[in-house]
């Protein structure tokens, strides 16, 4: 088999064998970015020399006896995570000059445990997007059918690991942009508890939404990468100091009991195709051992007017910095400093930020706050207790990813609230801080469906050894794009 097919655990095995050094093995990654990245288009920004430099480090580390699962294990980092001396360009033609002089916390403890950085996915811009179309680097083109999106806003880290470019990748999640893409393009994805994974150096979109979480193609891998990145930070004040299980530990453990929950909103009004993948994975469970029964969450269904209140809000305050001052773009000879901050912002951000930042600035001003965003907030609260009363009940929840396949490139970029509509699904679990995973589950029209999991907070040791038993029963995770196997 080839090296990019393998798993992160027999790469390590490999590594540890000295079947291969991890200078080579970054190298083979590296080709096949350099032959396939540009019809693609899943990197911004290709580190190859810094990577053969960590790679070398990384030798160099297992030479002198050091073990560890990501010691000398390639890996991509959404480009919305600050890596020091390498730009971090969050999809913006704001960020496109900005180095950051710092790593966030994700990257620091990714290179702590010896993984090698190939680059930064592209994503759309500030991570506000379900397709990858509102990038300032261009769409990302989905493995499955280049003609169509991989999902968004984390759609270059999911295309590169369908396409086997990294056998894993980062991203972030405000509304579903890890799932979404995972679904889309083929893959596993996991957004963890609010507060699990440090979002210290991660550029805010929606700060009590955001989070950090990987791509990977099955629950194992997916469950190496996460243990690397999640614990305390004292350096974000929203981190929670719980302790971080060992994920690949429990992998294993039979789900003889689990009370699976399929939730009767997503469950309700599904394209049958969709609702007849759902029932399958449905039945593997069950075939598991798992008891699977039907929950009502009835405030669900409120769950994207919600959003496209609180979300809009929080970016809008939060992209306030980008002033043309400090950072980032400025435009070129201001008359004065109100045309410095206007035009900056006015040619530094796209239209779909644009939009975000009004809307989010009209919900907080003071005739409307009331109306608009206290009520959004109260309404975020049902949507949780409904989580909470539902996890009195079962285990586990579970639907759909999203309500379709991978749409074409072009198709809803000018009409925003069929766009959100596609995470209709996924946007529950933000608002109540759950975490969740996406995991391939079988095609319609030839292009890959996930399944969702979500689960109360700090389970996800159990999703990912719910995933890992499913996809021991299956193979939808491990078939390849045809020409990327
Ligand atoms: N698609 C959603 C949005 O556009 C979610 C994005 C995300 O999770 N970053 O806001």
């Amino acid at each position: 088999m080839t090296w990019h097919a393998r798993s992160i655990a027999e790469l390590a095995n490999a590594l540890e064998r000295r079947e291969l050094s991890s200078v080579e093995l970054t190298r083979h990654f590296l080709e096949r970015i350099g032959a396939l990245n540009g019809a693609l288009n899943a990197l911004i920004t290709v580190t190859a020399e810094r990577a053969l430099a960590e790679a070398a480090v990384a030798d160099r580390r297992r030479a002198a006896g050091e073990r560890g699962p990501l010691l000398g294990i390639p890996l991509i980092h959404k480009d919305i995570f600050c890596t020091d001396g390498v730009r971090t360009s969050c999809g913006s033609r704001m960020l496109d000059n900005f180095v950051a002089p710092y790593d966030a916390t994700v990257v620091a403890r990714l290179k702590a445990a010896g993984a090698v950085m190939l680059g930064k996915a592209n994503m759309d811009e500030f991570a506000m997007g379900s397709s990858n179309e509102t990038s300032f680097y261009g769409p990302v083109h989905n493995p499955w059918d280049l003609d169509k999106v991989p999902g968004g806003s984390s759609g270059g880290s999911a295309a590169a690991v369908a396409a086997r470019l990294a056998p894993f990748s980062t991203g972030t999640d405000t509304g579903g942009s890890i799932r979404q893409p995972a679904a889309l393009s083929g893959i596993t994805g996991i957004k963890p508890t609010y507060g699990r994974v440090s979002r210290y150096g991660m550029i805010a979109f929606a700060s009590s939404l955001d989070q950090a979480g990987v791509f990977a193609r099955s629950a194992a891998d997916a469950a190496i990468a996460l243990g690397a990145i999640a614990g305390f930070d004292p350096r974000d004040s929203t981190s929670v100091d719980v302790p971080v299980p060992d994920y690949a530990a429990t992998l294993d453990g039979p789900l003889a009991g689990l009370r699976i929950g399929l939730v009767k909103e997503f469950s309700e009004a599904l394209e049958p195709r969709n609702g007849a993948l759902i029932a399958a994975a449905l039945d593997v469970f069950r075939s598991l051992g798992a008891k699977t029964t039907t929950v009502s969450l009835p405030s669900l269904p409120l769950s994207v007017p919600t959003y496209y209140v609180v979300a809009p809000a929080e970016c809008s305050s939060n992209l306030s910095r980008f002033d043309g001052v400090r950072f980032g773009y400025r435009c070129t000879d201001p008359k004065d400093l109100r045309d410095l901050y206007e035009r900056s912002r006015g040619e530094g951000f796209g239209a779909e930020v644009k939009r975000r930042i009004m809307t989010g600035t009209y919900v907080l001003s003071a005739g409307y706050f009331d109306a608009y965003y206290l009520k959004a907030q109260k309404v975020r609260q049902l949507i949780a207790g409904e989580f909470g009363a539902a996890f009195q009940q079962v285990d586990l929840l579970i639907g759909p990813t999203t309500p379709t396949p991978a749409f074409g490139i072009g198709a809803k970029i000018d009409d925003p609230v069929t766009m959100y509509l596609n995470d209709i699904y996924t946007i529950g679990a933000n608002l109540a801080g759950l975490p969740a995973i996406s995991a391939p589950c079988g095609f319609v029209e030839g292009l890959p469906m996930g399944v969702q999991l979500i689960g109360p907070p700090f389970s996800e040791g159990r999703l990912l050894n719910a995933v890992h038993r499913y996809q021991l029963a299956t193979d939808w995770h491990d078939r390849a794009a045809p020409g990327y196997a």
